[in-house]
């Protein structure tokens, strides 16, 4: 353990930049401060990634260009402010010999790629489903004049439609957000699929 990976485990840029003044909308998009943004092009969760600059990284990255830092000096900036303990500053000393010599995980990168390329249209289509689905929860519990309360369903599917079709440009857009979406959303997007079997398993 260093001091880079505590800081990750322990906080996500969302709430590190919200606590530094970034102000991040209910899509988790704000405006980017590495460029001159009119419009929030930069989303903001567990990393950042800017849209039209392609400002792209971890919470330790956008701390240091945040503040023009380097990265040890935003990393123990990130540390102090949120009270995260961390194990070693000078973590280069503990880098062991056998670290060193440990050869870099070719296999691992392979693999990632097979699994890329085959997530990718599942979660073309599960998404596609979930949106037919709120499409129908959109119609089917729009509030009539005498309706005092939104049906949650109807509430549900105004809140998630545009976070569905923002997952399904990201899945449609190019290899890095593709990639994007890989590591960051697939737990969101699989967890998509278990409400439509559900729901399917209710209806047969
Ligand atoms: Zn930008």
């Amino acid at each position: 353990m260093n001091i880079f990976k505590d800081v990750k485990q322990a906080v996500d840029t969302r709430e590190v930049a919200e606590v530094y003044g970034l102000e991040v909308n209910n899509s988790g998009m704000a405006i980017c401060p590495f460029h001159d943004d009119n419009n929030p092009s930069m989303k903001v969760d567990e990393r950042y990634h800017c849209f039209a600059c392609q400002a792209d990284g971890d919470v330790i990255d956008f701390v240091a260009n945040y503040f023009e830092l380097s990265k040890i000096d935003a990393a123990k900036k990130i540390a102090k402010d949120f009270g995260i303990e961390y194990q070693s500053v000078g973590y280069k000393k503990h880098k062991s010999v056998k670290q060193i010599k440990r050869p870099k995980p070719i296999r691992k990168e392979i693999s990632v790629d097979n699994e890329f390329n085959k997530r990718i249209p599942t979660y073309n289509n599960i998404l596609c489903e979930y949106k037919v689905l709120l499409e129908s929860y959109k119609t089917i519990f729009k509030p009539s004049e005498s309706d005092d309360d939104l049906h949650p369903l109807f509430v549900k599917a105004i809140t998630n439609l545009d976070r569905i079709d923002y997952l399904m440009s990201m899945v449609n857009g190019t290899t890095e957000e593709k990639i994007l979406v890989v590591m960051d959303y697939g737990k969101e997007i699989v967890n998509y699929e278990k409400i439509i079997r559900t729901i399917k398993s209710r209806i047969a």
